[in-house]
């Protein structure tokens, strides 16, 4: 055997596990459908701004030992996420604190705002055991919150009913009494400075990796060649479908070129409206506190998931739930097969998860 890992998939996964394995001395091989490395952390420099290729990526986790780990390979700047929701024209600021509260509703201290989200969910103390995302965001911060900054921007989303999206997805989002507009409540948060491709590029320095090859297209060849396979693409498309589709929802997004030198004045701007038909538009340089008289944006406008386009969020409902567990089971049938990362757990995973696993998943290696 030439190899002792093909990586399909040179996302984050497959780059942290080629890393891991080329240290301890394994041979590998990553190869990748796309024409780059990196999968939707990809990153491409034009006019001097590193432009999130597939959408906003923020790093951010609260466990020392991976963020120690990912600065080891590249230094991160102090950029700390806080979206603006555009509703309609009306500003506010995200996550919900009371900045957001003072805006909807002016109040100015945690007890009113306390008060008035009490009054807000009054209609729905019925509601003990949230089922769906709909009901979550109702019994969190009652009507206001759910009707202007949260309904809208979720069913534009993914393509359905709030009352059809998994409840816990809501909860990614921190809701909070104080004056404090970071989007998240992790302790470690920052951007790759020189953008993610560059991080990719140093855990996949001296590994042979091919880009613009389709495992699927030479499963033969490439599998001869390895001791172990390590799959990051999809679940479903790696047993042919055989107990159904997974649903994914995908995104289209338009990148523009524009000739001021700032457009939004934030790297997030997200239209919660239902008729705006793109979620958010993203301005590249804020990302890095660019100063270039050029800027980059982003508009995301969400998809049908088809084969033409990229699977990029699973659907976590228990039908698709249903499904998955039949897939892992499978999975138990074929052992050279390792299958790691968002698509091919089928999981909401951030990055700081993905790369945990993979860490995890090259330590039991060792053991077997
Ligand atoms: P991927 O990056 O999807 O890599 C899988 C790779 O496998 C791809 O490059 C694909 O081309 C390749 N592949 C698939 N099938 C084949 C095949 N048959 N043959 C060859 N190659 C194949 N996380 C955060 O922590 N913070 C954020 O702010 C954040 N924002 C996000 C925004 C968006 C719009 C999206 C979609 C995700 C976001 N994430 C964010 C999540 C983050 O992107 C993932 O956690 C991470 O990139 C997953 O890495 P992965 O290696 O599992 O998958
Ligand atoms: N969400 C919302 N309004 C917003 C931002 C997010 O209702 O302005 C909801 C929406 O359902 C979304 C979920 O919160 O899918 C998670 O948001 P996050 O920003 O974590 O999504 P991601 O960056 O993963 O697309």
């Amino acid at each position: 055997m030439r190899y002792n890992y093909l990586i399909v998939g040179s996302g984050l996964y497959g780059a942290v596990f080629a890393h891991e394995m080329t240290k301890i001395g394994r041979k590998c091989l990553v190869i990748d459908k796309r024409s780059h490395i990196g999968g939707n952390v990809f990153t491409e420099n034009i006019e001097g701004i590193n432009v999130h290729r597939y959408g906003a990526h923020i790093f951010h986790t609260s466990d020392k030992q991976i963020w120690d780990y990912v600065n080891s390979f590249v230094a991160f700047n102090r950029y700390t996420n806080s979206p603006i929701a555009n509703y309609k024209g009306e500003l506010y600021n995200l996550p919900f604190n009371m900045n957001t509260f003072y805006q909807l509703w002016k109040v100015k201290t945690p007890e009113e705002a306390r008060k008035k989200i009490k009054e807000q969910c009054e209609k729905f103390t019925h509601i003990t055991n949230p089922q769906n995302l709909e009901e979550q965001a109702l019994v969190l911060g009652g009507e206001d919150i759910y009707q202007k900054l949260i309904k809208g921007y979720t069913e534009k989303q993914w393509g359905r009913p709030a009352n059809q999206i998994p409840a816990f997805i809501i909860k990614r989002l921190p809701f909070r009494f104080t004056f404090d507009n970071n989007y998240f409540n992790d302790t470690y948060q920052g951007i790759p400075i020189g953008g993610y491709t560059k991080l990719i590029e140093k855990l996949l320095e001296g590994i042979e990796v091919k880009t613009g090859v389709n495992y699927f297209e030479h499963k033969n060849t490439f599998d001869i060649q390895a001791e172990k396979i390590v799959f990051t693409g999809k679940i479903d498309e790696f047993f042919d479908y055989c107990y159904g589709k997974l649903e994914y929802r995908s995104l289209y997004f338009e990148h523009q070129l524009l000739d001021i030198p700032d457009f939004q004045g934030n790297a997030v701007v997200n239209y919660t409206d239902h008729d705006t038909p793109f979620t958010r538009i993203l301005e590249h340089k804020h990302f890095e506190f660019g100063t270039q008289e050029k800027t980059i944006v982003t508009k995301e406008f969400p998809h049908e998931y088809s084969t033409d386009n990229e699977p990029y969020y699973p659907i976590n409902d228990a039908i698709n739930q249903n499904i998955l567990e039949k897939y892992q089971e499978l999975s138990l049938s074929v052992p050279r097969i390792i299958f790691g990362g968002r698509l091919a757990e089928y999981k909401y995973y951030d990055m700081h998860q993905v790369i945990a696993n993979a860490l995890e998943k090259v330590k039991k290696q060792g053991h077997e």
